[in-house]
């Protein structure tokens, strides 16, 4: 890296290492003291014969010394310091005194000279290497001279990774061509006085290929990629993380065209205020400086700053505003197909036999991310090779699935065609009722792969556009859409599972508004019973209630009335659609996830 200004960690070291040296070297080696007995007065006592005797004592390197000599007539004892000890020694010679010389031990030259010397070099590197040490700990590739830069790696494309490398997550790669085509052709944008986004956060589960697609970016575009972690960032000395933020920039501004990547950006980027004890400071700093780089770069300056988060919830708005990364990504866990990608491109150098079938261990592994699928076939052809063969065959794909389906956190991943099935309905429930209902919806996606947060699948609407008023229908809709999985489950099993818990708690929750906040029921009436926030937790034994037992009891009638209607209103949409519900779950099934024109068609077709 080329030289920076900003703190030098280093030189400061370097200093205050002088500096001891020179304590140590002076305490063993003091400076002559003042000694009135000058050079004049030495030649006057020469020549007058007044020097009883002497003693020299030459410097260890020599030839400057000290002559200590009595004097007549008083016996005083004087002491002056030579430039060189033989030419006063044939002085004293000549004038008839013979002066005691002291031997100089070269040994002990080493011994309390060198010595110290290298033992405090010694401390010095040893100090400077234990916190390199500690540096390189986080995940730097600190080096001596870079100590308190910027220690984002800069990728100079010794294996470069393109989009081919990427299997799958193809609205991901869409919607970051136009990045690539910024990068590599900046002018083309900036003639027609076109915005890029500065700022690009790609939010996703672990093992998702975030950093994969940061990379294959660069690797399109071929620029230089800057890649560094947050928890880089959060160590050591305060100050250190800023000063690395605008170094990092700096490198980054000399660069350009160039892409800046902040991997774990959470780890920096946490809502501010939440910092628990000490580090809370420092990453407070961190995240300031970040946000003051980005301000300071032009809107077209050639950076693009890329972060990734598995923790989209815990982020401090502030690095979410407009000019900041006001573009958001989503990763999602992979589809059947994407899958089947995903598993062709870790494949590719790993001998397979006949009985492999690649399409049928995507349709088994829902829930998986790239990672897991890239660990799968690793540990597939760890058993191979442990079993001496030289490809991989089925049984071990087997193997392997249960080994690492079976680890720790993965239990509930390896998911049975029937809960699959379960939940394709379940969700088509939900959805339908999304689309038929006028206050709700539309449907925006449909799936059936685990969230890795416990939730075997999900619907998801289009973003509200006025959360301002909840009106009472709106509220009603929303009712019989919690209902809507459990409904379904219901009519094609004729069975009901616990997957509907939260769904029950939520409808149950939205008609406790209502009837006790709103003041939205019949009976009664249009007066708030609620105990402001306290009702709804869930523990409402805990709580002073602010009404009778008698108003209690009415209000759980009003509920279980308003859910009752709700449920069999519901129950009649899906059972008009039926048909619908069968083709979306068959859907579902095969693909794991649908998108909203592919739900909408499944209405048309009849
Ligand atoms: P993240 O940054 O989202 O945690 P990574 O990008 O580090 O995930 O992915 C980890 C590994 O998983 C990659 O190195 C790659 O081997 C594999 N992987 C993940 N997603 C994909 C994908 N879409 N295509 C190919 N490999 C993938
Ligand atoms: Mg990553
Ligand atoms: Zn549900």
């Amino acid at each position: 890296m080329k030289k920076q200004k900003g703190f030098n960690y280093g030189a400061y070291f370097g200093l205050i290492g002088l500096l001891l040296v020179a304590c140590i070297y002076f305490s063993l080696n003091p400076l002559p003291t003042y000694n009135p007995f000058s050079q004049k007065q030495y030649y006057e006592a020469l020549e007058n014969n007044n020097i009883v005797s002497a003693h020299i004592e030459p410097n260890k390197i020599a030839p400057t010394g000290k002559v200590t000599m009595i004097l007549a007539p008083d016996n005083r004892q004087v002491v002056l310091y030579v430039t060189d000890v033989r030419v006063t020694e044939e002085q004293l010679v000549s004038h008839g005194v013979y002066p005691e010389v002291m031997e100089v031990e070269s040994e002990n030259w080493f011994l309390t000279s060198i010595l110290p010397t290298l033992v405090i070099a010694i401390v010095i590197v040893f100090l400077f290497v234990m916190s390199q040490n500690r540096a390189a700990a986080s995940g730097g590739a600190g080096r001596l001279a870079d100590f308190g830069k910027s220690r984002a790696k800069l990728d100079k494309g010794e294996k470069k990774i393109t989009f081919k490398d990427v299997a799958g997550l193809h609205e991901e790669k869409e919607d970051l061509e136009e990045i690539v085509e910024f990068l590599k052709n900046p002018q083309k944008f900036t003639d027609v006085g076109a915005r890029i986004p500065k700022g690009v956060l790609l939010e996703g589960a672990p093992g998702t290929g975030k950093t994969l697609l940061a990379k294959a970016i660069a690797g399109e575009a071929n620029v230089p990629f800057f890649s560094i972690s947050g928890s880089d960032f959060v160590e050591m000395y305060v100050g250190v993380g800023a000063s690395r933020v605008r170094d990092l920039f700096a490198e980054a501004t000399k660069q350009a065209p160039c892409i800046v990547f902040i991997d774990e950006i959470d780890a920096v980027a946490r809502k501010r205020g939440t910092g628990l004890g000490g580090g809370h400071d420092e990453r407070e700093q961190t995240l300031n400086q970040l946000l003051v780089e980005m301000d300071g770069f032009g809107e077209n300056a050639g950076i693009i700053v890329m972060a990734a988060t598995n923790r989209m919830d815990i982020l401090d708005p502030a690095i979410l505003r407009p000019g900041r990364f006001d573009r958001r990504i989503a990763v999602d866990r992979p589809d059947v197909g994407g899958r089947e990608d995903i598993l062709r491109v870790h494949a590719k150098n790993k001998p397979l036999a006949e009985d492999v079938k690649l399409d049928e261990i995507a349709q088994t592994t829902a829930g998986f991310t790239g990672a897991d699928l890239e660990n799968l076939l690793n540990e597939s052809a760890i058993i191979a090779a442990k079993s001496e063969r030289k490809f991989i065959q089925d049984s071990d794909i087997k193997k392997a699935l249960i080994k690492v389906g079976i680890g720790a956190e993965k239990k509930s991943r390896i998911i049975s065609d029937k809960e699959k099935k379960i939940t394709a309905y379940h969700e088509a429930g939900h959805a339908i009722l999304y689309h038929v209902l006028e206050d709700v919806g539309p449907v925006y996606t449909v799936s059936i792969i685990p969230t890795g947060r416990g939730a075997a699948g999900y619907t998801m609407p289009l973003p509200e556009r006025d959360d301002m008023f909840m009106t009472k229908g709106r509220m009603l809709h929303e009712i019989m859409v919690a209902l809507g999985g459990r409904i379904a489950e219901e009519i094609i099993f004729d069975d009901i599972t616990t997957g509907a818990s939260s769904d029950i708690k939520k409808a149950t929750n939205v008609a406790k508004q209502m009837v006790t906040r709103y003041g939205m029921s019949k009976n009664i009436g249009v007066v708030s019973y609620d105990d402001e926030d306290e009702v709804f937790i869930g523990n409402e034994l805990g709580h002073v209630k602010s009404h009778s037992e008698r108003v209690s009891g009415e209000i759980d009638q009003e509920v279980k009335e308003i859910i009752d209607d709700c449920y069999e209103k519901a129950k009649a949409i899906i059972k008009k659609h039926e048909d619908v519900l069968h083709r979306c779950a068959e859907l579902l099934l095969e693909k794991e996830r649908i998108g909203q024109t592919e739900f909408e068609a499944l209405f048309v077709q009849n």
